[in-house]
C-alpha cells in the first residue's frame, strides 16, 4: 500500500539504494548517452510560487517509448520567509534523496550529471507521469524542509529547452562554487559533515571544508553552513574542527571524532588532503577518481563522464568499483572537480607537481587553477593512451615526478641474492588495512590482511562501461 493514496506506487526510505538494471527499465532520463541533463533549486518571490504547481515541458512519461533515454531537467523554484539564495544547493541536493524514496525510481549524481531511471514495474502500477513525481517531491520537500512555504516543479523533456536551461544551470553553478573559494580551512572554526549518501555507503561521511568540496561537488562549506542550521538534526550537520594535527595531511581531531562516531567506530582517522594512508572515504557520487599510477608514481584522473578507457587501461567504472562503498583506499581517492581548484588539493601528495594524466575536457575546466608550468607536462588522451606512451610524454616534458624515478630495477630473480630469494617465498603480495572481497553474494572484510602466494597471475580486467552500475 501506497504511503499517499494518490500515488500508484509505494515512497519511502527504503527504497533508496534501489537501482534499475537496463533490462529492467521503462525509461532512462538524463545519464550518460545525453550531454545535456541537470537538475536545478532557485529561491524565488512568495508572489512568483504557485504552491503545488507540477509543469511539463515535453513529452510526459506515457508518452515516451519504453528502453529510450530522454534528455531532462528538473526545475524547483521554492518560497519562504527564511529562505535565501544561499541554501539553493542544499534544496536541490535533496531532490536526489527524495527522487529515491519512490519505488521503482532511480536517481544518481548530480547538477548537471544526473541520471534517472524509472523501473517497469512501477510504470505498470501505474507511475507514468510526471506529475505523480511533483506531488511527492513537493510533499518530501515540505515536511523535510519546513523552512520552504511555497513550491512548484517543473519537468522538462523538450531537448531544445534542456539545451538552453542547462547553460544557464552551468552559470549558477560556477557562480555559487566561486562563492566558496578564497576562504581557509585554517579561518574556520566548523566544518560540515554530510552523510546523505550512507543509504549506498554506509561508512561514508563527506568532511565538507571551505577547501575540500564535498565529493559529489553539490554541496559547499557556505550550503553546508546553511543547511546545519536550517535543519540542525538532518544529514548535513556542524563538526566542530578541534585542533588541528597535521597541517600538511589535513587532520583535525573533531574530524577524526565526528567520523568515529558517524561510521559506527568503521573510520577511525581522516587525512582531508592525501589519497594515501587515511584518506576521505569515497561513496559512489563522487564527480571524479584520482587513481595512483605506480609506473609513473603519478595520479591520474578521470571524471564520470569520460566514455573512453583510461591510461592504465580501466574504464571510470571500473576504477569507481575499486573506490566507492566508504572505503579508505590507498591511492583511489572519490573527489570532486572543485576540490581540484583548491589549494590544498591532494596537496599531502606533491598537489599538482604529482598529476601526470587527466582527459582533456577536465584539463580545459580547471586549466586555471594548475600551476602554468605544469599545465603542458599532464597528459591528456590525446598525449597517450598507454602507461608506456604516459612515461615517454613525462620524460620528453620533464613532468617534476621523473626526479622521483628508479633507474630501470633488474629483474627481481637476477637481483635476489639465493636468501633472499628464500626470503622473497615469504613476503606477503598484498597486504591491507581493510581489504574486501566480494564471492557468493558474501562481502568479507579482512582486517589488516597479509595474503601469501606461491604463484601471483595479473590479468587486465576488460573495460567495462558505466552501464553496468
Ligand atoms: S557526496 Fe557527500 S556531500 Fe554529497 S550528498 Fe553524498 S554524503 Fe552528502
Amino acid at each position: 500500500m501506497s504511503m499517499f493514496k494518490d500515488i500508484p506506487v509505494d515512497v519511502g526510505v527504503i527504497y533508496e539504494g534501489e537501482r534499475i538494471r537496463r533490462n529492467d527499465m521503462h525509461v532512462e532520463l538524463g545519464g550518460p548517452d545525453l550531454k545535456e541533463k541537470f537538475e536545478l533549486a532557485l529561491v524565488k518571490k512568495p508572489g512568483e510560487i504557485e504552491d503545488g504547481k507540477v509543469s511539463i515541458i515535453g513529452p510526459d512519461i506515457k508518452d515516451m517509448q519504453e528502453g529510450k533515454s530522454y534528455p531532462f531537467g528538473i526545475l524547483i523554484e521554492v518560497a519562504g520567509a527564511k529562505l535565501e539564495s544561499e541554501l539553493e544547493g542544499v534544496v536541490e541536493r535533496r531532490i536526489h534523496a527524495y527522487c529515491n524514496f519512490i519505488e521503482g525510481f532511480m536517481h544518481l549524481n548530480q547538477r548537471y550529471d544526473i541520471w534517472l531511471r524509472l523501473g517497469k514495474k512501477s510504470y505498470q502500477k501505474g507511475l507514468n507521469s510526471f506529475n505523480y513525481i511533483g506531488k511527492v517531491l513537493h510533499r518530501l520537500f515540505k515536511s523535510g524542509l519546513p523552512i520552504i512555504e511555497k513550491m512548484q516543479v517543473t519537468f522538462i523533456t523538450d531537448a531544445e529547452r534542456v539545451k538552453e536551461l542547462y547553460s544557464e544551470a552551468l552559470q549558477i553553478y560556477e557562480a555559487r562554487d566561486a562563492r566558496a573559494r578564497g576562504l581557509k580551512d585554517e579561518e574556520v572554526d566548523n566544518f560540515y559533515g554530510c552523510v546523505l549518501c550512507q543509504s549506498f555507503a554506509p561508512t561514508h561521511v563527506c568532511v565538507i571544508t571551505p577547501q575540500r568540496y564535498s565529493n559529489c561537488g553539490a554541496i559547499s562549506w557556505f550550503d553546508g553552513r546553511a543547511a546545519a542550521s536550517v535543519d540542525p538534526k538532518g544529514p548535513v550537520y556542524t563538526i566542530e574542527r578541534g585542533e588541528q594535527l597535521d597541517a600538511l595531511r589535513g587532520e583535525y581531531s573533531g574530524v577524526n571524532e565526528t567520523v568515529k562516531k558517524k561510521s559506527l567506530g568503521e573510520i577511525t582517522k581522516v587525512e582531508l588532503y592525501t589519497a594515501f594512508g587515511h584518506p576521505h572515504t569515497s561513496c559512489g557520487c563522487f564527480e571524479a577518481v584520482a587513481f595512483y599510477v605506480p609506473e609513473a608514481d603519478g595520479f591520474g584522473i578521470v571524471h564520470r563522464g569520460f566514455k573512453d578507457v583510461t591510461v592504465n587501461g580501466l574504464s571510470f567504472s571500473t576504477l569507481a568499483d575499486s573506490t566507492a562503498g566508504g572505503r579508505q583506499i590507498d591511492g583511489f581517492h572519490g573527489i570532486s572537480i572543485e576540490y581540484m581548484r583548491s589549494p590544498k588539493f591532494l596537496q599531502a601528495d606533491g598537489g599538482w607537481n604529482r598529476i601526470v594524466w587527466m582527459p582533456k575536457e577536465v584539463k580545459e575546466r580547471v586549466k586555471s587553477f594548475i600551476p602554468a608550468e605544469l599545465v603542458n607536462k599532464i597528459a591528456t588522451e590525446e598525449n597517450a593512451k598507454t602507461v608506456d606512451e604516459l612515461k615517454t610524454f613525462l620524460k620528453e616534458q620533464n613532468h617534476p615526478v621523473v626526479i622521483n624515478w628508479k633507474e630501470e630495477a633488474p629483474a627481481v630473480e637476477e637481483a635476489l641474492s639465493a636468501e633472499g630469494r628464500e626470503e622473497a617465498q615469504y613476503l606477503p603480495v598484498a597486504s591491507a588495512s581493510t581489504l574486501p572481497l566480494i564471492a557468493g553474494g558474501f562481502k568479507i572484510i579482512l582486517k589488516d590482511a597479509k595474503i601469501y602466494a606461491k604463484k601471483v597471475i595479473i590479468r587486465q580486467m576488460k573495460s567495462e562501461t558505466t552501464e553496468k552500475r
